[in-house]
């Protein structure tokens, strides 16, 4: 197929796993951890799924601040390791294993290592779907990481500003030269609503995730407002969904839960 990325790549299959999709995105900062991390505790906790969550942002994980992950993964009998199971979902990232400043410098052969050992090398147990938090951008990390951990599909988060949408575009186009269905795209960010006067504001601008999923024939999968509480709950690592799981934007992380 004309245009295809290269099909002759060593997979990283996992046994027991049924699904693993990816949270992507084209550009740093909108949202993408935050996303993976709601959604991986909704598909736990809303759709009483088994999860596990994948933090392969080798070089900016989030994961174990966001899920709130101590220590180091033990080793099993067959010197697996142990993921950290944090709000019902089993968690691994190179955050847990070695100091942070560590994987910064680490090239790609390197960071292929890391995700071998934190795929194949993990006693992940059986898991109806393992959702794994994509590094930023569509480098070959990212193509590499897409090929070998052969992915079901993948969302896309991006918020509704052009240059941010443009590299949503990007990472569209990325998935669909490996042959990766996109399950849709979910705009974060899309608006912040005054606590004190109501007045909603668009920030980075309004709709612009929504059209571009219509432009390419995506599923829209909905809107995360710019929210106080999504910020905080990740930084203390309890995800918004645990801490106020009946609110609106709880309900949309459930939502996208049940669409992936
Ligand atoms: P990425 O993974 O794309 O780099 P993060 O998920 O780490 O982005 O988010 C970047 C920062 O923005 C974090 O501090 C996070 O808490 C914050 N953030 C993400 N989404 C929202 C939101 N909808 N409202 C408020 N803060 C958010």
């Amino acid at each position: 197929q004309s245009g295809r990325i290269g099909s002759n790549v060593q997979n990283l299959e996992i046994e027991g796993i049924k699904d693993i999709i990816a949270v992507a995105s084209g550009k740093g900062g909108v949202g993408k951890s935050t996303t993976a991390v709601n959604l991986a505790v909704s598909l736990a906790k809303k759709c009483q799924l088994r999860v596990g969550l994948l933090d392969a942002d080798i070089h900016g994980p989030s994961v174990p601040l966001m899920m709130k992950l101590h220590g180091k993964p033990e080793l099993s009998a067959e010197k697996k390791m142990i993921p950290i199971e944090s709000y019902g979902v089993k968690c691994m990232s190179m955050g847990s294993l070695v100091d942070q400043d560590a994987a910064i410098v680490w090239r790609g052969p390197m960071v292929m290592k890391a995700l071998e050992q934190m795929t194949r090398g993990v006693d992940w147990g059986f898991l109806d779907i393992l959702v794994v938090d994509m590094p930023p951008g569509t480098g070959d990390a990212q193509i590499s990481i897409s090929q070998r951990l052969q992915l079901s599909g993948a969302l896309i988060v991006s918020t509704p500003q052009d240059v941010a949408l443009m590299d949503a575009r990007r990472g569209v186009k990325m998935f669909s030269q490996v042959n990766v269905p996109i399950l849709g795209i979910l705009e974060n960010m899309s608006y912040f609503k005054c606590p004190k006067c109501s007045e909603t504001s668009y920030i980075f601008g309004k709709g612009g995730a929504c059209k571009t999923a219509e432009d390419s024939g995506m599923e829209f999968l909905g809107e995360i407002p710019l929210e106080v509480g999504i910020r905080s709950g990740s930084d203390e690592g309890i995800p918004i969904v645990v801490s106020n799981p009946d609110s609106a934007v709880s309900e949309a992380y459930s939502d996208v839960a049940h669409r992936v």
